[in-house]
């Protein structure tokens, strides 16, 4: 062997550029969507408005009668299911789904263009609209539809597979949020945006589609680090039998799952839902222009998610350091979400993260 036949290959991602990306969400942000409680009757008016443009189907009922639409554009061969609140209070990636609609059907950039002739989307903005009324996880029925990919006690959880075995994508972005406790293994920052490319068993096996979706996943972070440095934290990929995601990617549909995390003083995740407009259409935009998924490995440099932030801490400085530290619990009180601060532990902690410290001298 030659040394010019040594495997040497500079893998080279084209990303989106950063100012291309400001200048959609600038213009295509949807205003009608804000803050954290959203509920179907915000989305169902917006849904109406893209009959014009996209085919807008409904797809099911929820336990309580509310619609289940799935959005589709796009003509390519490519295919590409999305969902959002499957968690009814997970919310992030319903407000940057209807960012990423307004651009792909008011934008004539290129990298728009190519999108919609390369692939063919499938937008599920709200799966779980009942928790989404009340601010739950769980559906009205208190089932965790992310438990119940095998069982499908739920009838939401058989409409998405429903759509997941006509579609059948060649990936799925499967949409959450992370609580505020999140940070960056090894960083002080939260993990503003973290993702999973889930296993498919026991062992974590590094599946032709796994690599795949690991692929995708590097791109996106590969964006990000741009944007947030070290902002970005990787889910444990310990294999969930019950998950939606684990066992999407067991049947052979490349599933990459995002959690909208923490931002610093953004717990209405505005910020947040920006960068994560940011990912998803690098994401969308690196399946349509790549076919070569060799680079998979920089997913494992990814820090780890993990849970070392409370919201509020309370500094002693002249007793001994020690330090009160408190979460908000976040409630619906007369119509309304409220964050209600709550000790959650006291003098204990050596120098814990927090997203907002008061020092107390006295
Ligand atoms: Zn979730």
């Amino acid at each position: 062997m030659s040394i010019f036949e040594v495997n040497i290959r500079i893998h080279f991602m084209a990303l989106l550029s950063i100012s291309l990306l400001e200048a959609f969400f600038k213009k295509e942000k949807e205003t009608a969507l804000f803050g954290r409680w959203i509920r179907f009757s915000d989305i169902a008016p917006l849904i109406h408005t893209y009959e014009k443009y996209t085919t807008v189907k409904q797809i099911g009922l929820s336990e309580q009668q509310r619609p289940i639409y799935s959005i589709q554009l796009g003509t390519g061969k490519k295919k590409i299911l999305v969902w959002s609140q499957m968690h009814g209070n997970e919310s992030t990636g319903t407000k940057s789904i209807f960012d990423l609609l307004n651009t792909l059907t008011q934008s004539s950039e290129a990298c728009v263009q190519q999108i919609l002739n390369t692939c063919t989307l499938q937008i599920i903005p709200m799966l779980n609209p009942d928790g989404a009324e009340v601010y739950t996880r769980v559906n009205s029925k208190k089932i965790d539809l992310n438990r119940d990919a095998v069982a499908r006690t739920a009838i939401e959880s058989k409409i998405l597979r429903h759509t997941l075995d006509s579609f059948q994508p060649d990936f799925c972005f499967n949409l959450h949020d992370q609580r505020t406790i999140f940070g960056v293994e090894g960083t002080s920052k939260p993990a503003t945006i973290s993702f999973l490319a889930p296993s498919e068993d026991v062992n974590r096996t590094l599946t032709a589609g796994r690599k795949q979706t690991m692929n995708i996943i590097v791109a996106m972070n590969n964006l990000l680090q741009k944007v947030i440095p070290n902002g970005v934290g990787r889910y444990t990929d310990e294999f969930y039998p019950t998950a939606t995601g684990d066992n999407f990617q067991k049947l052979g549909y490349n599933t990459i799952l995002i959690e909208a995390g923490h931002y610093p003083d953004d717990y209405e995740r505005e910020i947040t839902r920006k960068y994560h407009f940011y990912a998803l259409l690098q994401g969308i935009h690196h399946i349509v222009s790549n076919d070569d998924y060799a680079v998979y490995k920089p997913y494992f440099d990814i820090p780890n998610n993990i849970k070392n932030f409370y919201d509020v801490v309370h500094r002693y400085p002249n007793q001994n350091r020690s330090c009160d530290a408190y979460q908000y619990e976040e409630k619906i009180i007369k119509n309304t979400l409220v964050f209600d601060l709550q000790k959650v532990a006291e003098k204990q902690i050596e120098n814990p993260l927090s997203h907002n410290e008061i020092l107390f001298e006295a």
